[in-house]
């Protein structure tokens, strides 16, 4: 029995399918590749891929509809890797139940990378509940947040917007997502009062809030935070 991990490719662009393929095969994954959408949808449920990888622009369907029909039964991880940048698109694909996304041409670290965010994700942590990363550590039981061994004193929302982050940590959230997470169905259609949170955590835990080390802004997307590095 084959234990390999295994990568739903769908993507109609036969030099990037050999490239990933080739690529992910001598990381000893498993690929199956599909070519056009409805493929895509049909191997999701008949390969049991332990990740999908998806292009947006495919011949029938689009990835968009991909996404859709998948996820109306799977929780699978689902990446986009897309040559398309616009943010409103990257935000579409993560609001419809993408993990992450990932922008063609990309490195092969990248791709690794986000491809064992998503398994770590989609697969139950060891329960230890702390978060650490450089000298941020976050205890999510004693619900204590220290820099360098001193503790640092966040609001309720505060708090509970570092531990969505630190939970979710190395995948991007959508600002919607995490608006709709905080504060619920209360829309405040410029993020205010998320950025402003945001800039007092930055305050808080950052040297330099204009570089951030821990939370990173996704420019027209959302936030990602650096990788728990306790797992
Ligand atoms: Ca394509």
């Amino acid at each position: 029995m084959s234990t390999k991990i295994k990568i739903l490719l769908v993507e109609d662009d036969r030099n990037i399918t050999n490239f990933i393929s080739t690529t992910l095969e001598g990381n000893d994954y498993k690929v199956t590749t599909a070519l056009t959408g409805r493929e895509g949808v049909s191997l999701a449920a008949s390969f049991c891929p332990d990740v999908i990888l998806l292009d947006l622009g495919l011949p029938d369907i689009d990835g968009y509809e991909v996404l859709r029909q998948v996820r109306a039964w799977s929780r699978v991880p689902i990446i986009i890797i897309s040559a398309r940048t616009k943010e409103s698109e990257k935000v579409t694909a993560l609001d419809l139940g993408a993990d992450d996304y990932i922008t063609k041409p990309f490195g092969t670290a990248e791709l690794m990378a986000r491809i064992r965010t998503s398994l770590r994700h989609s697969r139950p942590a060891t329960p230890d509940h702390i978060y650490r990363a450089l000298n941020l550590e976050i205890n999510f039981e004693k619900r204590q947040v220290r820099l360098s061994g001193e503790d640092i004193h966040l609001t309720q929302i505060e708090y509970q917007l570092l531990t969505l982050l630190a939970e979710n940590s190395g995948r991007v959230l959508t600002y919607g997502h995490i608006m709709n997470t905080i504060w619920g169905p209360y829309m405040d259609a410029g993020n205010q009062i998320l950025r402003v949170n945001m800039a007092n955590i930055r305050r808080k835990i950052e040297k330099n809030p204009a570089q951030p080390q821990y939370v990173f802004t996704e420019i027209g997307i959302g936030y990602r935070m650096l990788e728990n590095e306790n797992v």
